[in-house]
């Protein structure tokens, strides 16, 4: 017995180094898919002995093929729908899957619950860790599922923004009443306390996924990538509670990483979008919209041909391209690459300006311009392309909108007022390719579309940036 249980320890020690090598391949693109590989395989690895082993540790294995059914079940549905996903979609489809994970951890605090109570019910001792492991985790499980399906629905566009000064009450008195119950509930004992937390643990699940709801409706604006690395991280931290309550090393180690990862990655975001994660926990976020503008009928704005803009590229010295959601639902990224390698042919020097939430999730842009094998030390952050702006000929704004949005800086009023953007109005000459003069995420309109720097190029990213090359090509 005591080798198989060193086997199955041994089992979750290889997966946990998986895991962490994994996430540490993940933080480079080229690597990135061999990561992903390393880390399924470790869990695939910790799944296959928690089942074979399990009963080496004195736990009958009861239910086996409810188990392995489900498991093909989840298998199946997880790889079609992973298939049937397009590129677009991706971002969607994680915060889907990062529901999922949350309401797992929930309902493994439900279930758990109730076995304590029963094994304990002669005695009514308490033991205090397990149930702040249970509690937590059932209410960071419950809040991080019930939000990332708003998310979900607000990604593709089924979900609006709901938002109103008495929500943001409400949300800070749910908040509350979580915290003060999990106070409240360990501080019963004895047997007829047992029989109350039955009942409260269930009103507990129900208001953490009425506050999970709530939390997210409002966030609106250029804000939802905070949000939506918040809410990978509260799924991490649930999974590592479910670790704790059946001193599983696996999936300990599994939501630490994935917890940890996620609160640096919030912090990140919260810095690129100036925002306090004070804010974002209340979902007082993206308030100030009262400048929303509309469409103004007023302002125009000045195309240029693709002839035009094929020469002044051709004659430049420095072009910087800001790639933004619209590449990605072009899938130009491959023909965005090739306009590159032409200007270089040229002498032109070609870099990309990536802002930390273009796109629908972050790293998008990284991700989609690996994908085209666009080498890393073109790509720029934000906060060093900036100071190049002055220097450079001219900026293509391919399917960006807020991430360049000047209401960032100069109008107070407006929702995304105080979030940086790339200062493409800082460079010689701006060329922005889009289909219309539809809106970005944040819903408001841009300035520097009828800036006197500015020329549209009006049309699909990727046919347009084949038609841009083939004037390149010319020149
Ligand atoms: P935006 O959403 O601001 O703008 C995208 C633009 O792409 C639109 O104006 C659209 O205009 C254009 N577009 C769409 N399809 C095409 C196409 N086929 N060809 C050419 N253009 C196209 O994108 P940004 O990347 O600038 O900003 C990202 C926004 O998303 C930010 O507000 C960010 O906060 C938010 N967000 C980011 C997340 C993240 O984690 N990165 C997560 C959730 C939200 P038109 O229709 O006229 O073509």
């Amino acid at each position: 017995m005591g080798l198989e249980l060193g086997i199955l320890e041994l089992s979750y020690l290889i997966a946990s180094i998986a895991f962490i090598i994994g996430l540490k391949r993940l933080s480079h693109p080229e690597k990135a898919r061999s990561g992903n590989i390393l880390a399924s395989v470790g869990m695939g690895l910790a799944i296959i002995c928690t089942i074979v082993f399990h009963d080496s540790v004195g736990i009958e294995n009861k239910n086996l093929w409810l188990i392995i059914g489900a498991i093909i079940v989840g298998l199946v549905a997880g790889w079609y729908i992973a298939i049937k996903a397009e590129m677009t979609d991706m971002p969607q489809l994680v915060s889907f899957y990062n529901g999922m994970g949350g309401i797992c951890a929930a309902l493994i605090s439900l279930i758990e619950l109730p076995h304590y109570m029963h094994t304990n019910s002669f005695t009514g001792d308490m033991n205090t860790g397990f149930m702040l492991a249970v509690l937590l985790g059932l209410i960071i499980g419950s809040v991080s599922f019930s939000g990332s399906i708003v998310a979900w629905g607000k990604l593709d566009g089924r979900i609006g923004d709901i938002r109103s000064q008495t929500m943001s009450v409400v949300n800070l008195g749910i908040l509350l009443a979580l915290l003060v119950s999990i106070f409240f509930i360990m501080q019963m004992d004895g047997v007829q306390g047992f029989e109350d937390i039955s009942m409260y643990i269930y009103i507990l699940f129900g208001a953490s996924i009425i506050y999970g709801i709530l939390f997210v409706l409002p966030i609106g604006g250029a804000d939802m990538p905070v949000v939506i690395s918040l809410l990978n991280s509260f799924t991490g931290l649930a999974a590592a509670m479910g670790g704790f309550l059946y001193d599983n090393l696996a999936m300990l180690t599994g939501g630490i990483l994935v917890g940890s990862a996620g609160t640096i990655l919030t912090i990140l975001m919260c810095e690129a979008m100036n925002r306090s994660l004070l804010n974002v926990i209340i979902g007082a976020f993206g308030g100030g919209g009262s400048s929303v503008k509309g469409q103004d009928g007023d302002k125009v704005v000045k195309e240029i041909t693709l002839t035009d803009a094929g020469i002044l590229l051709s004659y430049s010295s420095k072009v910087y391209i800001v790639p933004g959601y619209g590449l990605a639902v072009a899938q130009a990224q491959q023909v965005c690459k090739d306009l590159t390698k032409l200007l270089e042919d040229k002498g032109v020097e070609v870099k990309f300006a990536i802002h930390p939430v273009a796109g629908r999730m972050p790293g998008h842009m990284n991700v989609l311009l690996a994908e085209a094998d666009v080498s890393y030390d073109k790509l720029v952050e934000m906060e060093d392309a900036n100071p190049e702006m002055a220097s450079t000929d001219v900026i293509i704004v391919v399917g960006a909108n807020d991430v360049v949005n000047p209401a960032a800086y100069d109008d107070p009023g407006s929702p995304i007022y105080g979030m940086p953007v790339i200062q493409a109005l800082d460079a010689q000459n701006v060329i922005v390719i889009k289909r219309s003069m539809s809106f970005g995420y944040a819903g408001i309109d841009n300035d520097l579309f009828y800036h006197d720097k500015t020329r549209m190029l009006f049309g699909d990213a990727k046919d347009v940036l084949n038609s841009l090359s083939a004037e390149v090509k010319m020149n």
